[in-house]
C-alpha cells in the first residue's frame, strides 16, 4: 500500500504534516486482523522510518553548522509543529496494536516494551512530566553559566578542563581548585534544585502505581532482565574485585606521576590519573579515515567494507572546525539504511577511541538494515553499548603502524595501558554513582541535601578509596552535584558498567579465536532489539552478568594485559 512513499530523503526532508497525515489516517483507520498485521506493521515502520531520518536529518543539519539559521528554523518546525502530531498519531496506533490482542512474530519484545509504556502512561502525570522536564534545564542553566577567570581570560569549566590535565602539578591544582570553587559557589542552588527534583520524582512514580521512583524509572527504562537486588550485587561484586584492582593502578599512577599521593587534580574526571606524554596519532581527517580503515579490515572483513561505505558516501563528519555543535555520535538514517558518524577531532588520541566506539554503533546499524520493522531497531543502553565498546576492544591489537594503524609499537601499547586502567577504573566509579541513586529515591532523607552528601562521601571511600581527597570534605561529599545524570537522566549509568562487562568477555573470545568471536558479535548486533538482553549478550558469546566470579575473569584478564603490555 504504502508503495507511493518516496526513498531518497530529498524527496521527504521538507514534508510537513499534511503530507504525513493520508498515510497515518490510513493506517489507523485499518482494522487488525491476524492475517493483515504484519502488513499493516510493515507500513507503519516504513511512514516511522520516515519520520526518524527527517529527524536526524534535520537534527545533524544544526550541529554541522550552529550558525546555519535556515537549518536551525527547519529543525525547529519540524519538532515543534509537525512531530506533536505525529506523536500522537504514533501513540494511536501503539494502542490500536495492543487493543487488537494480536501477537506478530518477531514481535515479542517490541510489544513487551508498547506493554510497560501503557501501563505506566497516567494523563496526571503530563503536566508533572514537563516540570521535571523544566528542572533538568534548570539544572542545565546553573551548569552552563559557571565560568573561572584565567590569566584574563573568562573560561568555561568545558575549556579549563584541559588546563586541569597540565603536567606541571601546580598548575593543574590551580585549575581545579577553581573549578571546584565554582561548583561549590552554586552548592546552594543546587541543593535547592534537589529538594524539588526528589518530591516530583516521587509523585510522578505513585501517580503511576509504583511504590518509589526506582520502581517507576525501572520499568519507563525498560528493565525487565534485572532488578535493583542485581543492581547491588554488581555493586558487591565491583568492591570485591574491581575496588582492589584500582586501588593498584593509583598505586602505579602515584610512582609515575612521583607524587606521595594521588590527589584528585592528577586524575581526569576525578578518576582517570594522568598519563604523559600526549601521542599524535594522525595528521587529519583523511589521515584518520583512512588509518581507521585499516584497522576495521584487520578486526573484520566485513565490518571494514561497512567502513569504506561510510568512506565512499561521506558519512562522517570528523574535523573540528568553527560553528560546528561539540561532541561525537553516530545516528541513523533508517530509510537510507546508513549510518552517520559526527566527531570534532584535533589530532589527539582521544579521538582515536571515539572513532572506534561510533563504528561500533554504526557497525550495528548496517547488520540491523535486514530487519523489517522499526520497532525491532529498539536496542536498550545495555547492549547497544557492547557493539561500540567491544569494538574498542577489539580494534585494540591492530592500532600500530605495523597493520596500518596510528602509533609506534610503544605508543600503541602505552595507549592501550590507559584505556585498559579505564575500565577498571569506571567500575567504581559507576557503582558509587548508582548506589547513590537507588539509595536517593528509597530513603525519605534522600531529599535532603546535607543527608545526600553524607552518602555520597560514604560510597566514595567505599569504592574508590585509593584518590586522596584529605582537607577537601566540601569538595568531596558534594561529588553528586557534578553528575548530571543524576539530575537529567534518573537511574542511567549502570548500563556502561554492564555492557563494559559485556565487551571485556566479548574481546576475551577474540583473543582465543577472533574470527569465531566476530561472528558471534556480528550475530548479536543483527538480532537488534528483537531478543531480551540475556539471549543477546549470549549470541554475543558473552553473560549478562552482575557476579563477582564474571567480574573477576574480567578484571584479571585486563590486568593480565596491562602487566604483558607494560613488560
Ligand atoms: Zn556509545
Amino acid at each position: 500500500m504504502f508503495s507511493t512513499l518516496p526513498t531518497d530523503y530529498h524527496e521527504f526532508i521538507h514534508w510537513a504534516w499534511p503530507q504525513f497525515e493520508p498515510y497515518y489516517k490510513n493506517l489507523i483507520d485499518r482494522t487488525l486482523f491476524a492475517d493483515n498485521v504484519a502488513a499493516w506493521l510493515a507500513d507503519w515502520s516504513h511512514i516511522a522510518k520516515l519520520v526518524q531520518e527527517t529527524y536526524a536529518r534535520l537534527h545533524l543539519a544544526t550541529t554541522l553548522d550552529t550558525a546555519d539559521t535556515e537549518a536551525e528554523k527547519r529543525y525547529h518546525t519540524f519538532s515543534g509543529e509537525v512531530y506533536p502530531q505525529i506523536e500522537a498519531a504514533e501513540q494511536q496506533l501503539k494502542q490500536n496494536l495492543l487493543d487488537s490482542g494480536l501477537e506478530p512474530a518477531g514481535f515479542e519484545i517490541p510489544l513487551r516494551n508498547l506493554r510497560a509504556e501503557a501501563a505506566l502512561f497516567r494523563e496526571a502525570n503530563l503536566p508533572l512530566l514537563v516540570e521535571n522536564r523544566k528542572l533538568g534545564s534548570e539544572y542545565n542553566k546553573i551548569v552552563g553559566a559557571q565560568t573561572v577567570p584565567w590569566e584574563g581570560q573568562e573560561l568555561t569549566l568545558q575549556q579549563i578542563r584541559p588546563i586541569a590535565q597540565h603536567p606541571d602539578r601546580v598548575v593543574r591544582e590551580r585549575a581545579w581548585r577553581l573549578a571546584s570553587d565554582r561548583w561549590l559557589a552554586d552548592r546552594a542552588a543546587l541543593n535547592e534544585l534537589w529538594t524539588k527534583t526528589v518530591p516530583l520524582r516521587k509523585q510522578i512514580a505513585l501517580n503511576a502505581g509504583c511504590a518509589d521512583y526506582r520502581a517507576y524509572r525501572w520499568r519507563e527504562l525498560l528493565r525487565f532482565d534485572y532488578t535493583p537486588a542485581d543492581c547491588e550485587t554488581f555493586q558487591a561484586a565491583i568492591e570485591e574485585v574491581a575496588v582492589p584492582a584500582a586501588r593498584r593502578i593509583y598505586a602505579r599512577a602515584q610512582q609515575r606521576l612521583g607524587v606521595e599521593s594521588v590527589r584528585p587534580w592528577d586524575c581526569d574526571q576525578d578518576r582517570d590519573p594522568l598519563n604523559y606524554p600526549t601521542l599524535q596519532p594522525f595528521q587529519d581527517v583523511t589521515d584518520l579515515i583512512e588509518k581507521s580503515e585499516k584497522i576495521f579490515q584487520h578486526v573484520d572483513p566485513q565490518l571494514g567494507e561497512y567502513y569504506t561505505i561510510m568512506r565512499r558516501e561521506q558519512l562522517l563528519d570528523l574535523d573540528n572546525r568553527k560553528g560546528k555543535a561539540p561532541g561525537g555520535f553516530c545516528t541513523e538514517f533508517p530509510v537510507t539504511q546508513r549510518p552517520f558518524i559526527f566527531m570534532n577531532s584535533v589530532g589527539v588520541r582521544g579521538d582515536v577511541r571515539t572513532m572506534l566506539h561510533e563504528s561500533g554503533h554504526a557497525f550495528h546499524v548496517f547488520e540491523t538494515n535486514h530487519l523489517p520493522y522499526i520497532h525491532q531497531l529498539q536496542i536498550t543502553m545495555e547492549f547497544a553499548e557492547v557493539a561500540s565498546m567491544s569494538m574498542e576492544l577489539l580494534a585494540a591489537p591492530y592500532l600500530s603502524r605495523k597493520f596500518g594503524g596510528f602509533y609506534t609499537a610503544q605508543e600503541a601499547a602505552r595507549d592501550r595501558v590507559e584505556h585498559l586502567e579505564r575500565i577498571i577504573l569506571f567500575w567504581p566509579y559507576m557503582a558509587v554513582v548508582d548506589a547513590f541513586q537507588q539509595w536517593a529515591h528509597t530513603h525519605l532523607e534522600g531529599v535532603d541535601p546535607m543527608a545526600c552528601d553524607a552518602k555520597w562521601m560514604e560510597l566514595q571511600q567505599r569504592f574508590m578509596p585509593g584518590i586522596d581527597w584529605s582537607g577537601l570534605d566540601a569538595e568531596l561529599m558534594t561529588g553528586w552535584h557534578r553528575k548530571q545524570h543524576i539530575h537529567r537522566s534518573p537511574f542511567y549509568y549502570v548500563e556502561y558498567g554492564l555492557a563494559q562487562l559485556g565487551a571485556v568477555q566479548v574481546w576475551r573470545n577474540a583473543l582465543k579465536d577472533q574470527a569465531a568471536s566476530l561472528a558471534h558479535y556480528r550475530q548479536a548486533l543483527a538480532l537488534g532489539g528483537t531478543k531480551s538482553l540475556p539471549e543477546l549478550y549470549q549470541a554475543a558469546g558473552a553473560k549478562f552478568a552482575f557476579d563477582a566470579r564474571t567480574l573477576k575473569e574480567a578484571v584479571e584478564l585486563v590486568e593480565t594485559t596491562i602487566e604483558q603490555l607494560t613488560a
